[in-house]
């Protein structure tokens, strides 16, 4: 009887044991469900209309592919989330949206491979990814949620295409357009990489067809003036600076000799004594004219060459390859018969799509001239003082270098720049050439000819050619019955629903849909604003919140969007502020790239190499809140950076050990003097550090001051520190701040503030000794380095005379003495 009273107290205690252990033990999986549970319930994010101060924090919205999320995304998402919690915290209403970059490519070719319809393979995909973002807490208003592919949202992307089809900023035109015959459309030119298709790789080829265009170029300027309001990364300014492509210059016009054509050249660097043949674009109007019969086989070969060789092929190549014309034009000013050819390395679209050869001053020229025989004539003495007959590459005295005018009449003896210059003028002046700014921009294509896209609202009557669809008829839906084998041809021209009951907006008679869809890059063009209000049906976004929330304040996202969906942005943007339906020009005022992140090896993630790192994985190791801290721990946001499988680990014991103290609630009556310095001096540092997205260093400091004076917080400091560990860790500070007896939520409490009394370092009085022998004292801070406090003792006048032109040897004690030994 006795033995089993001890048998059972015996089990009572271990099961009570066991209880309290499991009790204390962190279980991120436990207290992650539970709060992800409560926020959702009590809406905790969502947001109605701004109060004082609002910020819009935003992600570039993402493709919802079937891998679901990769850490990449994780890590600037995270970004975004510890940005909007921190700035709720600081009394900013925060708008925080996320939605679906839903149309595209993948989706299309996957059904093409398993004949699983797009929308169900976007669903799915969806869904993944909404759920992963919740798993990993990030604070969205999911209220707003909205995906492009769905007929609420592209009604109004076709609404978009029909303001600009009515200002003449949207047209159909026939064009040397980027085909990639893998994915059977045409691209955009900012889709072409490298001369490759940037979805799928393959080498993309010119094809004469009739496309649709928006008419960007007309915006070159502002695009290009405006990126100084912008608080952007330098290289991607840069990136679209160049990609703009601006250029002052003049064309100068060249009469053929014997014959009434005249011929345009376009050079920002006119060296004019020294030009000794001009070159035109093999697809230059004038070549069949000028052509000579006795060229014309030749050249009729050259062509058919030419044809098989893309644009970045052309400009990258080389060896440079080209025809004579048999053609002559004359010199202005030394009034010599000059050549006219042909070559692929002048590109049609660029300047007038013909250039005057210098081939003495220009390299390109130089190794034309070299390879045909061509004369080089010189015109300018570089800083070598070289003048005799250019032969080698490193003669060629080009733009940019120093240099004296000669064999040049007038100009003998000018400096380069001021003689081109004057060239210029003088060819204003004698009716030879206009002054011209060029941009190497191009209007952007935006048909496909592809089905997972928003369809085009036009139609086209035999009689009265392309018509606007009513807007009443909008939205012009996607039909369903769509075989997805690409043709060349769009899908939707086959597809009965699609089009039926066509007529013409203006005669009433039968007219086809036009069956091409929109670029994916149009949908993304605009998705910030609607965020705004995302469910209005009457427009695509009520004016008065429009101007509340926006322009986005803080935008976070890939640097390889630079002259895709930023400059596209931009653009669309400055069109609906010209149309008055907005009141901001520049749609992402602050933008920041989160850097990528490599995998183990230091190498890209890819499934080839088998290095990629599944979030999920690593959440279900260590659960979500150590994934988002070390995703932004691994190194500075904006740098590439390699993942550590044990990086995550230290996180894992950094977030134990703060349960650990809260869930035995050791605080200590009063935090010493040194603590609570600590602790104002983390405030100043995370507030600041949050503000420049520096969130790694902010992290560190979280976890210096833990080691510091993790033992000896009291029950104030100790809720101020779970304030500063919330945006970063919001399951875990929201758990502990429940235990410790404190009201639902963490994440509507105030920033704590710091004082700035109490983060002032400790003066100490410094001895100044030569030799020993006190001389002065100097007040220092107690962060003072050797070199700065010797300097500062080096500036006192005595200690100056007294050690002047000897050479001295210093012990320095730190907070006490500077000896000054002199020998
Ligand atoms: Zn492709
Ligand atoms: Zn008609």
């Amino acid at each position: 009887m006795k033995s089993y009273l001890y048998f059972v107290l015996g089990i009572g205690y271990w099961i009570f044991l066991c209880y309290t252990l499991t009790m204390v033990e962190y279980n991120p999986a436990g207290i992650e469900k539970k709060w992800r549970e409560r926020w959702e319930e009590s809406n905790l994010y969502a947001v109605s209309s701004p109060k004082e101060k609002k910020k819009y924090i935003l992600d570039m919205f993402p493709y919802p592919s079937g891998a679901g999320l990769h850490v990449g995304h994780v890590e600037g998402y995270t970004g975004t989330d510890v940005l909007s919690r921190f700035y709720r915290m600081r009394g900013f209403t925060v708008l925080h949206p996320m939605g679906w970059d839903a149309f595209g490519l993948p989706a299309e070719n996957y059904a093409v491979k398993t004949g699983i319809h797009p929308s169900d393979t976007t669903h799915k995909a969806i869904a993944t990814f909404k759920k992963q973002m919740q798993t990993m807490g990030f604070s969205y208003d999911w209220s707003r949620e909205l995906g492009t592919h769905t007929p609420a949202y592209y009604r109004w992307t076709q609404w978009l295409f029909l303001i600009l089809y009515k200002k003449g900023l949207a047209y159909r035109a026939k064009a040397q357009v980027n085909w990639c015959s893998s994915c059977q459309t045409v691209l955009a030119n900012e889709q072409v990489v490298n001369g490759e298709c940037e979805r799928c790789h393959t080498q993309v080829v010119q094809k004469d067809m009739e496309q649709w265009f928006f008419r960007i170029t007309a915006y070159a300027e502002r695009l290009l003036k405006d990126l100084e309001k912008l608080d952007w990364p330098n290289s991607t300014k840069l990136g679209q600076i160049h990609w703009i492509g601006k250029s002052e210059g003049i064309t100068i016009t060249y009469d053929v000799y014997g014959s009434d054509q005249k011929i345009d050249c376009f050079t920002t660097w006119p060296t004019n004594w020294g030009a000794s043949f001009l070159v035109l674009a093999p697809e230059h109007p004038s070549v069949e004219k000028i052509t000579t019969p006795s060229e014309k086989a030749a050249v009729d070969e050259y062509l058919k060459t030419v044809q098989k060789r893309s644009e970045s092929q052309r400009i990258k190549s080389r060896e440079k390859t080209g025809v004579f014309t048999g053609s002559y034009a004359v010199n202005h000013v030394t009034g010599e018969k000059i050549q006219i050819w042909i070559s692929d390395f002048v590109i049609s679209h660029v300047g007038t799509g013909a250039i005057q050869a210098c081939p003495g001053h220009d390299m390109r020229d130089f190794e034309f001239a070299k390879k045909f025989n061509l004369p080089i004539p010189r015109v300018v003495v570089g800083a070598d003082g070289d003048t005799s007959t250019i032969e080698r590459p490193e003669q060629v005295i080009e733009k940019g270098q120093t240099g004296k005018m000669m064999n040049s009449d007038f100009l003998n003896g000018m400096e380069y720049s001021e003689g081109i210059q004057k060239t210029k003028e003088y060819f204003v002046k004698k009716g030879w050439g206009k002054l011209v700014v060029n941009y190497k921009l191009r209007d952007w294509l935006v048909s496909r000819q592809r089905y997972w896209g928003a369809p085009i609202p036009m139609t086209f009557c035999d009689t009265c050619g392309w018509q606007v669809v009513a807007d009443s008829d909008l939205p012009v839906k996607l039909p369903n019955d769509v075989d997805f084998k690409p043709t060349g041809e769009s899908p939707l021209v086959y597809s009965k629903e699609f089009n039926s009951h066509v007529v013409c907006m203006k005669c009433g008679e039968s007219a086809r849909r036009e069956a091409d869809t929109m670029d994916t890059f149009v949908d993304s063009s605009w998705y910030y604003m609607r965020f705004a209000d995302p469910n209005n049906t009457k427009n695509f976004a009520d004016k008065e919140k429009l101007r509340q929330w926006l322009p986005v304040d803080i935008y976070v996202g890939g640097a390889e969007h630079t002259v895709l969906h930023l400059l596209y942005s931009r653009f669309i943007t400055k069109v609906l502020y010209d149309e008055g339906y907005i009141l901001f020009d520049e749609p992402f005022i602050s933008l920041r790239h989160p850097g990528t992140i490599l995998g183990p090896d230091g190498v890209r993630m890819s499934k080839s190499r088998g290095n990629v790192i599944n979030p999920d994985d690593e959440v279900s190791k260590f659960g979500a809140d150590t994934v988002r801290m070390y995703e932004l721990f691994m190194g500075p946001f904006k740098d590439m950076k390699p993942w550590s499988t044990s990086g995550g680990q230290g996180i894992h014991r950094f977030l134990k050990k703060v349960w650990n103290i809260y869930s035995k609630q050791a605080f200590v009556k009063k935090s010493p003097q040194q603590v609570e310095k600590n602790l104002h001096k983390l405030i100043e540092k995370m507030t600041k550090d949050f503000t420049a997205l520096k969130f790694n260093t902010a992290i560190s400091a979280l976890m210096e001051f833990v080691n510091s004076s993790a033992t000896q917080l009291d029950k104030s400091s100790g809720k101020t520190f779970l304030l500063l560990l919330a945006p970063l860790a919001p399951y875990i500070a929201e758990e502990l701040w429940e235990t410790i007896g404190e009201p639902y939520s963490i994440h509507t409490q105030k920033w704590p503030g710091f004082d700035e009394e109490k983060i002032k370092n400790d003066v100490y009085t410094l001895a100044i000794q030569i030799n020993g022998k006190l001389r002065a004292t100097l007040q220092v801070e107690s962060t003072i380095t050797k070199d700065e406090a010797c300097r500062k003792a080096l500036l006192i006048d005595k200690i100056q005379n007294l050690v002047q032109n000897m050479t001295t040897n210093i012990i320095y004690v730190p907070g006490k003495v500077i000896n000054i030994v002199t020998s």
